[in-house]
């Protein structure tokens, strides 16, 4: 079954004060997500990009911080006895319960014994390290009760949606999902119905020559999505389905490819970011699909870019194609 790229431009008209007040237009893309159906406008000016002139954040010493190495014995929970541990541990990574909890089984992990680290320095071998405690977790929580969902997440910095500074991972599993789980889901399902292919095997095979392609490391492949969810997103395939197990080589290749893709971030001065990796158990139509978007860089007085339309409308909108982007990103790699 073909994939299909929909997308329609229309021009919103207006006299304009930059051209005189003469007739003056700006065009707004409208593309449908070629699996889920889902909605992006690509309008011509709207992310609020890096100031270069304002580019050292506050992000405090590390005193009173609960994440960091000086606290974190008394400040956090423990895991309970299906856990196996109190606490999870690998390399300079830390694992224990979300004292405010997202799901029915959800952690945090901190990656770095530094309360902060610049987004140019979280190295891959730092953020394999976390992915590796992050699934030690996931498959005690597995073993417990069967869950079916999981998802591995990072917000980076306030913009991001983080609270604390110190970088840090948080797992959901679960038997509920999310909507965008549920909703990817769905429709992987009913691709692999009518094709017997996975959707994101056929997606590669469409884009691996063309000009959303990113590049590969190892056995992940990348790419700029045709209709991105935010601002400069990008999206890595796994060559796995299922769970992977916290000794799978996969993870380096995973964390080598965000590390890649932040280095990117850096170039362009924005600092803050969110990924998620998405598991889905015993189900061959849904591999383990990453993704990655920039966020406002942390600067005094940052605007956010959630706004009515991702709020309330569940709307997407960037203001870079991928088509733009993905060469940058793959220059990376
Ligand atoms: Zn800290």
């Amino acid at each position: 079954m073909a994939i299909e790229f929909s997308k329609a431009t229309e021009e919103a008209e207006f006299y304009s004060p930059m051209a005189d007040f003469d007739l003056d237009s700006q065009p707004v893309e409208y593309r449908r997500d070629p699996l889920t159906g889902q909605q992006t406008r690509v309008v011509a000016q709207w992310f609020p990009e890096a100031d270069e002139a304002d580019a050292e954040p506050d992000v405090g010493d590390g005193e009173d911080c609960f994440f960091c190495p000086e606290m974190v014995d008394e400040a956090t929970p423990e895991y309970p006895d299906y856990v196996g541990t109190d606490r999870g541990s690998r390399g300079e990574a830390t694992s224990f319960p979300n004292l405010f909890p997202y799901g029915t089984h959800s952690n945090v992990v901190v990656l770095t014994e530094d309360h902060f680290r610049p987004v140019g320095d979280l190295p891959a071998d730092i953020l394999a390290d976390g992915l590796a405690c992050a699934l030690a977790y996931v498959h005690a929580a597995i073993d417990h009760d069967g869950s079916q969902f999981v998802s591995i997440n990072m917000n980076y910095l306030p913009p991001a949606g983080s609270s604390v500074v110190h970088p840090h991972l948080q797992a959901i599993v679960d038997d509920h999902g999310t909507n965008g789980m549920r909703r990817r889901l769905d429709a992987e399902r009913d691709y692999h119905a009518d094709t017997g292919d996975t959707y994101w095997a056929a997606l590669l095979d469409e884009e691996r020559e063309g000009s959303r392609y990113v590049g590969r490391t190892g056995g992940v492949e990348w790419l700029a999505p045709f209709a991105p969810t935010a601002q400069y997103h990008v999206t890595g395939v796994p060559d796995v389905t299922g769970v992977p197990d916290p000794e799978d080589s996969v993870l380096a290749d995973i964390a080598a490819g965000i590390e890649n893709v932040l280095a990117f971030y850096d170039d362009r001065g924005l600092d803050a970011f969110n990924f998620a990796l998405q598991l889905v158990r015993d189900e061959p139509a849904s591999p383990a699909v990453v993704d990655v978007v920039a966020r406002p860089a942390f600067e005094e007085g940052y605007v956010n870019d959630v706004f009515y339309l991702q709020a309330l409308h569940d709307e997407r909108v960037v203001d870079v194609p991928p088509e733009e982007y993905a060469p940058e990103v793959a220059a990376f790699f």
